[in-house]
């Protein structure tokens, strides 16, 4: 998973700087508006890297202040539980959804739904490139991706099964997540 991340990484930041938009992207630190109501779909493989992230790579405090939020999200919030202090709490491991979510021009306002206000600033990624990045993940079920073309069907198939197993943040079931990754009782 975090070598996809790498990928999709490296991926995103080439195609902003090809298509000229690098300079006219508004994210910003700070700026977590689209955190607020992200609905962002979260991948299988995602949630258990994201669980082992809190588990064993970050500080105490921080994994203290991560696991209130999630323990007091409430069923269907479309809120991040991640979001700490206006940042990701998670950033390493945040999930490809949010790695190539980018806007250009004006930063998102808060409660702002940018499909209804302004889906032209959203910065389209080219998904055949983004489908590439995703050849680690591929390789855990198919042992011959390396010598796969990437846009063969074959490969696109099983990369669209990968993002297609996938849970809106809406409909996680955070008690699960305590329990199963934080052996939370
Ligand atoms: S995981 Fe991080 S970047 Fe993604 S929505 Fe949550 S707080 Fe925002």
């Amino acid at each position: 998973m975090l070598k996809a991340f790498e990928l999709t990484d490296k991926t995103v930041q080439e195609q902003l700087a090809t298509s000229g938009l690098k300079e006219k992207v508004a994210c910003r630190k700070g700026c977590s508006a689209c955190c607020e109501q992200p609905e962002l779909p979260i991948l299988n493989a995602e949630i258990e890297t994201i669980g082992d992230h809190i588990k064993n790579r970050i500080g105490r405090e921080l994994r203290r202040k991560i696991l209130k939020k999630v323990e007091r999200q409430k069923p269907s919030s479309m809120a991040c539980p991640f979001l700490i202090d206006k940042a990701c709490s998670i950033y390493a491991v945040r999930p490809l959804a949010c790695r190539t979510f980018h806007m250009v021009g004006l930063q998102c306002r808060p409660g702002e739904n940018i499909l209804n206000t302004r889906f032209e600033d959203m910065v389209m990624l080219d998904s055949q490139k983004m489908n590439e990045a995703l050849w680690p993940m591929v390789a855990l079920i198919e042992e011959n991706v390396e010598k796969m073309d990437k846009q063969d069907s074959k490969y696109l198939e099983l990369a669209g099964f990968i993002t297609s197993q996938n849970t809106p943040l809406s409909q996680m079931d955070w008690d699960g997540f305590l329990k199963y990754y934080m052996g939370k009782k």
